[in-house]
């Protein structure tokens, strides 16, 4: 669609059957030298309808009185067909009802004819081609977002597809390659030599890390796929995190780390899937345990949440390395790692604290995180109370 700055000619279509008026207004358009304008005058309803069937035009300037009809039933009738077909109004009486009335029907600006001059109507023509000119850029926009939204859908099912596949792909062999280590470990076949079993212990070790990895791609496609449900029930807190805790002692007891409990007495029942939030405490003190220094200490409260009483919060509070504050906000997104030193980095896919913060999503609560580098950090989540 033409800018008439930009262009020499706009072709315009006149549709007014008052001879007197429209002669005045084609002269006062033809005063006009750069645009010029090309004007086509339809002296009826339907001469006009016929017009813009047929011929294209920049703009469309249309009377309101039109015989028995009105401008505003052949807006209405145009648009039925081109919704975008850049009209404007030419308004006798002035009358506000009557622009409001036009302009919903899609006109895209008035001139009363009383205030007509030659300005006047280069002026709203050029802001009406504008327009229009704006109105179809932002739909090509739109059509190509929605394209691109498109093909990011698709890709994403492609992706979820291919977590899936390499879940099952890889799970089934280690199984068996675990099962194998078990019985060498368990002399069935016949006894080892201490370094034998030492290596077979870091084997071991290796697939339990890559059975965790397979678990969170798992995870991950039920989550995404809406096939993850819960079994929530109203469950207590403190026997769970001490079930945790117990089951990490080793580990705690390995790097000489205390794990401490704070949980506030009388803390109301909590509606958990139980198995689901024990995933989630074992991720954030495994986490807390990984990323805490030897000697370290890490606790556990849980407490009624002072800003939404029908809340508890569970917070792992740690002194381990911290997280720099510009990386707080990204360490719950897929696949998030803090960029580290390469000589400190931990494996790990990037995946646990998402797959946590969209577990207790799930259970309708919170997940947030505050750390001071070089300090420690504090990963929290709220639970609904049970009623
Ligand atoms: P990964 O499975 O790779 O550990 P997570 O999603 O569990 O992934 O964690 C993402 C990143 O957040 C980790 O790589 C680590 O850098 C950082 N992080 C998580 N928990 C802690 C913590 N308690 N202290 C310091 N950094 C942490």
């Amino acid at each position: 669609m033409p800018n008439p700055g930009a262009y020499d000619t706009v072709k315009v279509l006149l549709v007014d059957d008052d001879e007197d008026d429209a002669i005045i207004t084609q002269a006062l358009l033809e005063q006009s030298s750069l645009p010029r304008f090309e004007i086509d005058w339809a002296r009826s309803y339907d001469a006009g309808l016929t017009r813009i069937k047929e011929r294209q035009y920049d703009i469309g300037l249309l009377d309101y009185n039109l015989g028995s009809r009105t401008g505003i039933d052949f807006l209405r009738e145009v648009h039925a067909d081109s919704p975008h077909a850049p009209i404007i109004m030419l308004t006798g009486q002035g009358n506000e009802s009557l622009v409001l009335q036009a302009l919903e029907s899609g006109a895209i600006d008035y001139i009363p004819k009383r205030n007509i001059s030659s300005e006047n109507l280069q002026r709203t023509i050029s802001h009406g081609i504008e327009k229009i000119r704006l109105q179809e850029e932002l739909a090509a926009n739109q059509r190509q977002l929605e394209k691109t939204n498109k093909e990011l859908k698709q890709r994403t099912n492609e992706i979820q597809r291919f977590y899936h596949l390499l879940a099952h792909e890889l799970k089934t062999p280690l199984t068996a390659a675990s099962e194998f280590v078990n019985i060498l470990l368990e002399s069935i076949p016949g006894s080892l030599n201490p370094a034998q079993t030492d290596y077979l212990h870091l084997i071991q070790g290796c697939c339990q890390h890559l059975d965790r990895n397979i678990n969170d791609l798992y995870e991950i496609t039920r989550l995404e796929t809406g096939k993850l449900s819960l079994n929530q029930q109203p469950e207590a807190l403190a026997p769970l995190v001490k079930d945790v805790l117990h089951y990490l002692a080793p580990k705690a007891q390995a790097k000489n780390m205390a794990l401490h409990t704070s949980l506030a007495p009388d803390l109301p029942h909590v509606m958990m899937d139980v198995q689901r939030i024990r995933q989630v405490l074992l991720n954030l003190v495994g986490n807390a345990l990984k990323f805490t220094e030897n000697g370290g200490t890490i606790l556990v409260q849980a407490y009624e949440d002072p800003l939404c009483s029908d809340r508890v919060r569970v917070a792992i509070q740690d002194t381990g390395m911290g997280i720099p504050q510009s990386q707080l906000t990204g360490i719950f997104e897929r696949l998030y790692q803090v960029e580290k030193d390469p000589s400190t980095a931990s494996p790990g896919l990037g995946l646990g604290l998402f797959i946590c913060r969209e577990l207790v999503k799930l259970h309708g609560g919170t997940m947030s995180a505050t750390s001071t580098l070089g300090k420690g950090s504090t990963f929290s989540f709220t639970l609904r109370c049970a009623q």
